[in-house]
C-alpha cells in the first residue's frame, strides 16, 4: 500500500462508525423501488451535514453531488442503491420488505466515501471530479406499479440508473463505478471479485383474459384464463431447448394470482416476467417466440392474451483495461489472495448497471461480507466492515488511480473504449424497440381468430 493509499485508508477509518451506523439503520427500513424516501432523507441529512450541496430528481427518490478537485478533468460517478425487495419471509422483514439484496449497505459505503473525501488531503493529486449518486430501483420488480408511473408521466423507465440517464444525469460522466455485496457463503476466501459481466433483460406483462362463470354449475359458459396461462407458460417451457447456449436466455415468471372465488372460473391471470439475455437481439428473438407461444396458450382455450413489453436493462460488459485498474486497486487494499477478478465470468443476472456500459466504461465489483442467498430469506449482512468499509477504501482507490497525474489513467480508459452505441440517443433509441402493447389473438363474429405478437 502506498502512502497515498494510506492516507485514503485511514480517512475511511475516522469514519467508520458513521458507515456501521448506516448500514444498520439502512437494513432497518427497508423499502421498494421508487419508493425509498426513508433511505433517501436519512442519506440526504447525512450528506448535508457533511457539507455537501445536492442535487435532487425531486419526484422520484435519489440524489447525487459533485465532488470537485479544483482541476481539470474527466467525471467519475461512483453509485449506491437504495432499493430492497418485497419478501415477507424473511424473518426481519419490514412491512414485508428486507434489503435481502444488500443494497442498503452500498449508501452506507457511498456515505463513508464522502465522508473520506472531506479529510484533509483527501484529494490531493487529483484531477477532475468525482460525482457521488444515490440511485433508487435497480430491483425491476412491481411492474404494475412502474407502468401506473410511466403512464402517469412520472418514469419513463423501470430502472433507476436508465431513468436517471433520460434525465440527463449522466451526460457529463465519463466512467462509471459501483460495489455490490456478494453473499460467497461461508468460507469465501475472496474479499472483493469481479466478473467480465451479466445478461440483459426486458419486462413482461402477460394479462391472459377468460370470462367468468359457475365453476361447478356452468364451466361451460366460462373461458378459465388461468388454464390458458398454465397452456402458454407450458409452451415456453417447451421452447427452452431451442435457446441457444451462448445467448444465456432466461425466462422466469410470476403469476399475480386470480381476482376471484375457488367456485368462479377465473377470467383473469396476470403474470410478471422478464426475458434475459446476452445481447438484446438474443432477447428479442426469444421474446419473439414467447409472445408467440403466449398467443398459442390463448387460443387453445379461447381466450385473449394482452402481451406488454417494456425495456428492461442492457447487458453488463465491464470495460477489460478499467477492470485492470480495479483490481490493482483491490490487490493493493487486501492482498492478491483476497481478490478474484475473472475477465471471462458470465452472471444471468442483470443490473441498470449495464445501462451505463453500454455508454461509458464501467466496472461494477463485489464486496463479500454476506451470508445466505441473495433474494432469500436467510440473506444478512454479517461482516459490515468487510462490505462497507471494504467497499468504501476499495472504490476510493480506483477514484485516486484514475484521477491521480492529471488524471491520465481515465483518459486513456476513456479513449480506448468501444461503446456499444455512438450515443445516448442511439442507445434509447434501441431499447425503446422493445416496447411493445399488443391484444395477442383476436376472434370475429365466427370465433376465427387473429394472432399479432409483434411490432410488425
Ligand atoms: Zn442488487
Ligand atoms: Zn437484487
Amino acid at each position: 500500500m502506498t502512502e497515498r493509499q494510506q492516507t485514503l485508508v485511514a480517512a475511511v477509518d475516522r469514519n467508520r462508525q458513521l458507515v456501521l451506523d448506516a448500514e444498520r439503520w439502512l437494513w432497518a427500513h427497508p423499502q421498494t423501488g421508487y419508493t425509498e424516501w426513508e433511505a433517501h432523507n436519512y442519506l440526504k441529512d447525512a450528506f448535508l451535514k457533511l457539507g455537501y450541496t445536492l442535487t435532487e430528481p425531486g419526484n422520484i427518490p435519489g440524489f447525487y453531488t459533485d465532488v470537485d478537485t479544483g482541476r481539470p478533468g474527466p467525471k467519475l460517478c461512483i453509485m449506491g442503491e437504495l432499493d430492497a425487495l418485497d419478501i415477507a419471509n424473511h424473518p426481519e422483514s419490514v412491512n414485508g420488505m428486507t434489503h435481502c439484496c444488500g443494497h442498503h449497505a452500498q449508501g452506507a459505503a457511498l456515505l463513508g466515501i464522502a465522508a473520506a473525501l472531506k479529510e484533509p488531503g483527501a484529494l490531493d493529486g487529483m484531477s477532475g471530479s468525482i460525482r457521488l449518486m444515490m440511485v433508487p430501483a435497480e430491483e425491476m420488480i412491481q411492474l404494475a406499479f412502474r407502468e401506473e408511473l410511466r403512464k402517469k408521466g412520472v418514469i419513463r423507465y423501470n430502472g433507476g440508473k436508465v431513468e436517471f440517464m433520460y434525465r440527463g444525469y449522466f451526460d457529463d460522466v465519463d466512467l462509471s463505478l459501483m460495489v455490490h455485496g456478494t453473499a460467497a457463503g461461508e468460507g469465501e476466501p475472496f474479499d472483493l471479485s469481479c466478473g467480465l459481466g451479466s445478461n440483459g433483460c426486458m419486462a413482461k406483462t402477460i394479462r391472459f383474459k377468460g370470462k367468468s362463470s359457475h365453476a361447478g354449475g356452468a364451466p361451460h359458459r366460462g373461458i378459465n384464463a388461468q388454464y390458458a396461462a398454465m397452456l402458454g407458460l407450458q409452451a415456453c417451457n417447451d421452447l427452452r431447448e431451442t435457446f441457444q447456449d451462448d445467448d444465456h436466455i432466461r425466462f422466469h415468471t410470476i403469476m399475480m394470482g386470480v381476482n376471484c372465488a375457488v367456485n368462479i372460473i377465473p377470467d383473469e391471470m396476470k403474470i410478471e416476467s422478464y426475458v434475459r439475455g446476452r445481447t438484446l437481439d438474443a432477447i428479442m428473438a426469444a421474446n419473439r417466440r414467447i409472445n408467440r407461444a403466449l398467443a398459442g396458450g390463448a387460443l387453445a382455450m379461447g381466450a385473449g392474451v394482452e402481451l406488454c413489453d417494456r425495456p428492461g436493462y442492457s447487458p453488463e460488459i465491464h470495460d477489460p483495461a478499467f477492470m485492470k485498474l480495479v483490481e490493482q486497486c483491490c490487490v493493493d487494499l487486501v492482498g492478491a489472495d483476497r481478490v478474484r477478478f475473472d475477465y471471462e465470468r458470465w452472471g444471468t443476472g442483470s443490473s441498470d448497471f449495464g445501462d451505463l456500459t453500454a455508454i461509458m466504461p464501467g466496472v461494477q465489483f463485489n464486496a463479500a461480507g454476506a451470508t445466505g442467498t441473495g433474494h432469500g430469506i436467510d440473506y444478512c449482512v454479517a461482516d459490515p466492515n468487510r462490505q462497507c468499509v471494504n467497499a468504501a477504501k476499495a472504490q476510493l482507490f480506483v477514484a485516486d488511480a484514475l484521477l491521480t497525474g492529471g488524471a491520465a489513467a481515465a483518459r486513456e480508459i476513456v479513449a480506448g473504449y468501444k461503446p456499444a452505441y455512438p450515443s445516448k440517443e442511439a442507445y434509447f433509441a434501441a431499447i425503446d424497440k422493445i416496447t411493445l402493447d399488443k391484444d395477442a389473438v383476436v376472434y370475429d363474429e365466427n370465433g376465427n381468430a387473429s394472432i399479432d405478437y409483434q411490432n410488425i
